[in-house]
């Protein structure tokens, strides 16, 4: 098992890695039609097939915000959601959620859609493949990290999986249908982890949204990053003002934001 000293590392390489972790995780076919995956988790019926779409056509996108929830930017991006009545899917990271509760109930009583990204955020596939997580493991994870958002907001829905880094491995996707979650992709992305420029990031925001209509978008409320007192600073700043800015000019030209889509 890693360390926390190797968690750490691997947690300040992730924007670095990212990017070709991204390359892996848009190939369609990876897990496509690896089963039905009719389980019994609490989520209702899912596959292993990794969603990139919306749950309809057309001028649509389903907003998706990982690795929250993040005291700071968390509350200002709920309040920009729901300023524009939209609701979108917040990927936890376990040990966030054991930081920050509150935030979580917050996303949950605004009634966004709740997704889990793991206890640590580690890499499943490993970034070696000696690191690879086994099924075992894999399912040990997923069901830890949804035991404990579900400690936090009792009988939440947790419909999606979204695994760190895009990097699914071998088991990942059938265990999270398996426990009735849906894998959860992207199509679009900003690489808010490249730059918290709010011109930059709602520019291409509005860019590849208008260039891929149907799409999950793929953006970042977190991590956490805390000051040498311990107290969380704001680090997403950027990606918030520029949802702020695109999303209500998208919708005043009939753009209207979903949920991605389930199988199963
Ligand atoms: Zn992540």
């Amino acid at each position: 098992m890693a360390t926390r000293r190797t968690r750490a590392l691997r947690r300040l390489a992730a924007p670095l890695l990212f990017g070709a972790a991204v390359l892996g995780a848009t190939a369609p076919a990876q897990a496509a039609g690896a089963g039905s995956g009719a389980g019994p988790g609490q989520g209702g019926k899912a596959t292993a097939e990794i969603v990139t779409t919306a749950e309809h056509q057309g001028n649509v996108a389903a907003l998706t915000f990982d690795d929250g929830p993040n005291p700071v930017d968390t509350p200002r991006l709920l309040q920009v959601l729901r300023e524009n009545r939209v609701k979108a899917v917040f990927c936890l990271w376990g040990e966030y959620v054991e930081r920050h509760p509150d935030v979580v109930r917050q996303i949950a009583a605004a009634g966004h859609t709740l997704c889990n990204h793991t206890m640590h955020h580690d890499n499943l596939a490993g970034w070696t493949p000696d690191q690879a997580f086994t099924e075992e493991e894999v399912r040990a994870d997923l069901e830890a990290t949804s035991a404990l958002i579900r400690e936090v907001v009792p009988g939440a829905r947790i419909p999606y999986f979204r695994a760190p880094y895009g990097a699914w491995g071998e088991h990942s996707p059938q265990v999270a249908a398996d426990l009735g979650m849906q894998p959860l992709g992207w199509a679009v992305t900003i690489e808010d982890w490249e730059t918290q420029d709010a011109d930059v990031l709602a520019q291409r925001l509005e860019e590849r949204i208008r260039a891929n209509p149907g799409g999950v978008v793929l953006l970042h409320d977190g991590p956490v990053v805390y000051d040498e007192a311990g107290q969380p600073q704001s680090f997403r700043a950027g990606t918030v003002e520029a949802v702020a800015r695109v999303v209500p000019e998208l919708k005043a030209e009939g753009w209207r934001f979903t949920k991605p889509a389930r199988r199963g």
